[in-house]
C-alpha cells in the first residue's frame, strides 16, 4: 500500500524491515478477517483480526459465537469478511504501555480523562464536544456509532463524513507470540479479557498516526464500564469507570490535527493499512487516582 502524505511516520521506528516473529516464517497467506453484527438495525458488536490461513476457520467460529452471545443482545445479522493481505504491505507496530487508573465513580473517571486529554494538547471545547457526544449517543439516532468520531483537536468540530458509521479502524492484530506474552502480563493484573486486548491493539494503530493527538473510548457494552485515553506520549491510560452501569451509549473519539485535504489519507490508513503488532508494552499495576495528591 502506498503511504499517503498524512500517514504515520510510525513505520520509521516501528518497522523492523519485514522481520517478523511468526507470520513471515510462514509461507501461508494472511487474511484480514472482519465481523460486524446487528440486531434491529442496531450495531451489536464487531471484531478485526489478521489471521494466518490455518487459523481462519477457528477464529471465524469464535467471532460468530461472540456475536450470538453478546451482552447487547443476540445478533440477527452477522457480516463476515475475509480478504487477502499482501505481506509486503504490512507495517509493524508495538503496543503502548498500559497504565491502570482506579477512580471511585464515572464522574471522577471523566474528570481524569478530560485532564489527560488537556495535558496532551486537546482544547477544552474539543474534549467537551467529544464527551457530550459519547454520553448522548454520537450517531444521528442517539445511539452508539459503529466506528469512531474524528474530532478537530482545536475547534471540536466533527470531521467524519458519515456520523453513523464513523471511521472503523481495521486490518490490525497482534502476532501470535505477542498475544501469548500479553495474556501473561494482563493475567498478572487481572485484566486478561477481550475488551482490553482488542482495545490495546486498536489504540496501538491509532496512536501511531502522527496527526492523531489522542483517543478517548468507553464501551457500548452495558456491563463494561471501563474505558481509556490513549496517546503516543502517555500510552494507554485505562480508567476503570467511565460510565454508569447499564449505559449502552459508548464510542470512540479520535482527536486530530490534520488539514481537511489530508483527512482522506488518514482515514484510508486507519481503515485499510495492514498493521501487525509484534512487541508488547509494559503493563503497570493499578494506581488510585489522586493517591499522589
Ligand atoms: P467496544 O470497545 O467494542 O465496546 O466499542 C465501543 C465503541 O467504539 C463502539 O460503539 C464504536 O463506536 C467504536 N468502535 C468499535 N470498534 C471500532 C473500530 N474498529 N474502529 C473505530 N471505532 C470502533
Amino acid at each position: 500500500m502506498k503511504r499517503p502524505s498524512c500517514q504515520p511516520l510510525a513505520a520509521e521506528w516501528l518497522t523492523r524491515g519485514g522481520l517478523n516473529d511468526n507470520f513471515a516464517a510462514m509461507n501461508e497467506p494472511l487474511s484480514s478477517l472482519r465481523m460486524r453484527a446487528e440486531r434491529d438495525g442496531k450495531h451489536i458488536s464487531g471484531a478485526e483480526r489478521l489471521v494466518p490461513f490455518e487459523q481462519l476457520q477457528d477464529v471465524t467460529i469464535e467471532m460468530v459465537q461472540r456475536a450470538l452471545r453478546h451482552t447487547r443482545g443476540q445478533a440477527e445479522q452477522i457480516n463476515i469478511s475475509v480478504e487477502p493481505i499482501d505481506k509486503a504491505d504490512l507495517q509493524f507496530g508495538r503496543l503502548p504501555d498500559l497504565h491502570n487508573n482506579t477512580v471511585q465513580s464515572w464522574q471522577q473517571g471523566r474528570e481524569l480523562a478530560a485532564g489527560m486529554l488537556a495535558s496532551y494538547g486537546v482544547a477544552q471545547q474539543a474534549v467537551d464536544q467529544a464527551m457530550e457526544s459519547l454520553a448522548s449517543g454520537a450517531a444521528s439516532n442517539g445511539q452508539s456509532m459503529r466506528g469512531a468520531m474524528l474530532i478537530d483537536a482545536d475547534s471540536g468540530e466533527r470531521l467524519e463524513s458519515d456520523p453513523d458509521r464513523g471511521v472503523r479502524v481495521s486490518r490490525m492484530d497482534l502476532s501470535s507470540a505477542a498475544r501469548e506474552q500479553l495474556q501473561v502480563q494482563l493475567a498478572a493484573q487481572g485484566l486478561a479479557n477481550d475488551h482490553v486486548v482488542e482495545a490495546l491493539i486498536l489504540a496501538a494503530k491509532v496512536v501511531s498516526a502522527p496527526t492523531l493527538i489522542a483517543e478517548l473510548c468507553w464501551s457500548d457494552d452495558p456491563d463494561y464500564l471501563a474505558g481509556y485515553v490513549a496517546s503516543s506520549a502517555g500510552g494507554y491510560q485505562r480508567i476503570n469507570v467511565l460510565k454508569p452501569f447499564g449505559e449502552e451509549r459508548g464510542g470512540r473519539a479520535f482527536f486530530i490535527r490534520c488539514s481537511k485535504d489530508q483527512l482522506g489519507a488518514l482515514v484510508n490508513w486507519l481503515e485499510r493499512q495492514p498493521f501487525l503488532i509484534e512487541r508488547i508494552g509494559r503493563v503497570h499495576p493499578p494506581r488510585q487516582w489522586k493517591d499522589e495528591a
